[in-house]
């Protein structure tokens, strides 16, 4: 996969590695955006971006910039610029085929949209240096516009660039980045990806690249600790270029920044080029409307009582506004505070911000909005809850996905793929995405060795994937947080088994399996005749028997009679469950000929 800006694809690199002499001469109008004139010098508008930086000019891909400028920028690269002539430009307007159509947005609606500052969050292995990262950024901006304005610390941060604002979220790493995702709130807009350069890709590197990928996140990889004697920058970008990451120097669409946390150095260069990122992406928020956003975190404070961070994402947050988090809990601003600490009186879209006044602990992840009354947020709450019963009944199964796809209701299987060793890897994923076809993709989300973690679980549950493993190991509690996910793991110890389910996944044929729990078993010792029915007297010697559980009756040691339990009672009541040592009477479903000393086995069926 290339890296793709996140609205717009940039145009493909002509003139580009290509064997071919580039034309020389290039005929430029007297006024043209930077995009056009990115396709008229065939580079990408990143490159035309940064060749007008170069030039001391800020200018955003749809900005108009004069023929002198793109002249300068042409000969530059090696062009020999001339001026178009008009006719020759009315001319090429008729040849012109009309641009596709853009979603139809009212005129209101489409002006009331502002550009918006990005949101970046920060990932990479553990010690590449993300907090060290975090901490140069925001330090190297306050230091010279703010001097000892520096941040509180609240979960997210800005810093001003040229004007321009940047939002960093605080907490590093891809598993908080995850774990939003996985509570359904995609907040960043681009990630930096920390490599460091004396140690190169590591494994958790690979994991936050498969993590951002799934999130169709823009990355910027951020090649730290230049400052060490053993830095390798080129080797790194070579690793890169072996995950699909290809640096724009090569050709790509990555950028590929050198910089050293430690020493502050190519931090300002980073914070431009992510400006460049985000001005493709063409964020954009209204801060017009009422705010809508995410609990970025929250604590308790001493005298400020409970303190939550926002990250408004829409809209703008005023203080007085209603706050509803989820569906559980709402509460009036009372103050709310910058990252700089400081007090203010509204937050618009990008901005994190320290709110007073909830009443419980939210969560990282919750989303909140804001309600125009107590009423409006009570109403919110309610139809937020009936949603949220909807949703707990959807979990994903592979048998579920086999008859959504025989339904046709399902193009795609996502996978994510652990193994007991990292040979095991490739043979499965080659056989894995053979098995797609035309219709039906098998997308490997993630793969890896080692054990399913909970960040494997966590990347299910964002990608709506099934986890499989290969002689992997599940610690109890990654397996109870799939369970409270309902995110399905298979271990596997065959290949071949592995193959064959998925091959009946694709074709809508995998159908689920049961097997037989066994709940308990009762003895009969007595015999009752009620209205036309046999009760059964028996004592539970082990387990359980409950109203619902399928039985047998067995005698000496012959199966009998297999049906299920068709009333049990404890003297006159009906009751759903007897336990060992207790006594009951069952009547079993079309078996009415018990013989005392007859042994009932009570079991249940259940998917596997
Ligand atoms: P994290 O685990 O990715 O957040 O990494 P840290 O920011 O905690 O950094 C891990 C170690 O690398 C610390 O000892 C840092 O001082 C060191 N470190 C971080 N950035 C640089 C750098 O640019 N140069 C050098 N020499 N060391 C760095």
């Amino acid at each position: 996969m290339t890296q793709q800006s996140p609205g717009k694809k940039p145009p493909s690199q002509k003139g580009k590695a290509t064997s071919q002499k580039p034309e020389l001469g290039v005929s430029l109008p007297s006024v043209l955006t930077v995009k056009q004139m990115a396709d008229l010098l065939g580079i990408t508008p990143i490159e035309a971006i940064k060749q007008l930086m170069r030039r001391g000019i800020m200018a955003s891909v749809n900005q108009a910039v004069n023929y002198d400028d793109a002249a300068a920028i042409a000969t530059d690269l090696g062009r020999t610029p001339v001026l178009k002539r008009e006719e020759e430009k009315e001319k090429e307007k008729e040849k012109e085929t009309p641009a596709p159509k853009q979603p139809p947005v009212s005129k209101k609606a489409a002006k009331a949209q502002k550009p918006r500052p990005p949101v970046v969050t920060v990932l990479g292995h553990v010690d590449h240096g993300k907090t060290s990262l975090l901490d140069a950024i925001r330090h190297s901006n306050v230091a010279d516009k703010e001097a000892g304005a520096i941040t509180q610390h609240i979960g997210a941060y800005q810093v001003t660039v040229d004007g321009k604002e940047i939002t960093f979220i605080d907490t590093p790493g891809h598993e908080a980045f995850t774990a939003m995702r996985a509570r359904g709130a995609s907040v960043t807009d681009i990630a930096i990806l920390v490599v460091a350069a004396d140690d190169g890709i590591m494994p958790q590197t690979l994991e936050a690249i498969d993590h951002v990928r799934a999130a169709n996140v823009p990355i910027i990889v951020a090649i730290n600790k230049m400052d060490k004697p053993n830095a390798d920058a080129e080797r790194v970008k070579k690793q890169l270029g072996e995950q699909n990451l290809i640096i724009e120097e090569w050709g790509g669409e990555v950028l590929a920044i050198p910089v050293s946390a430690k020493k502050r150095e190519g931090i300002s260069t980073l914070l431009e080029h992510i400006l460049i990122v985000a001005e493709l992406a063409e964020l954009k928020a209204n801060p017009d409307l009422p705010a809508k956003g995410i609990v970025l975190e929250a604590k308790l404070d001493n005298t400020k009582g409970m303190l939550a961070t926002l990250l408004v994402q829409d809209g703008t947050l005023k203080a007085g506004d209603i706050v509803v988090v989820e569906n559980r809990h709402w509460g009036k601003v009372k103050a709310m505070f910058s990252d700089k600490g400081k007090r203010v009186k509204s937050s618009g879209p990008s901005t994190p911000v320290e709110i007073m006044g909830l009443s419980e602990v939210p969560q990282a992840g919750d989303a909140f909005t804001v309600a125009a009354s107590e009423h409006e947020a009570r109403l919110i709450i309610e139809k937020l809850q009936a949603q949220q019963q909807v949703r707990k009944a959807k979990s994903t199964t592979l048998t579920d996905i086999s008859s959504q796809i025989r339904a046709g209701e399902t193009k795609a299987v996502n996978l994510i793929l652990k193994a007991d060793v990292q040979g095991s890897i490739e043979p499965i994923k080659n056989s894995l995405e053979r098995l797609q076809n035309n219709e039906i993709k098998v997308r490997i989300v993630h793969s890896g060795s080692g054990n399913i973690t909970e960040s494997d679980v966590m990347l299910a549950v964002a990608s709506n994937a099934i986890i499989i493993g290969f002689n992997s190991r599940v610690e109890p509690r990654v397996k109870r947080l799939a369970d409270s996910e309902g995110v399905e793991m298979r271990n596997y110890q065959i290949i071949y088994r592995i193959i064959e389910d998925m091959e009946k996944t694709v074709t809508g044929m995998l159908e689920p399996t049961y097997v037989d729990v066994t709940e308990g078993h009762a003895e009969v010792r007595a015999l009752f005749k009620v209205k036309s029915a046999v009760v059964a007297g028996c004592y539970v010697m082990d387990g359980k028997v409950t109203s619902t559980s399928k039985a047998r009756v067995i005698r000496k040691g012959k199966l009998l009679h297999e049906s299920n339990v068709n009333s049990l009672r404890h003297f006159k009541d009906h009751v759903k469950e007897m336990g060992a040592g207790s006594e009951c009477g069952i009547s079993i479903e079309g078996f009415a000929d018990f013989v005392i000393g007859d042994i009932l086995e009570f079991y249940r069926k259940e998917k596997q």
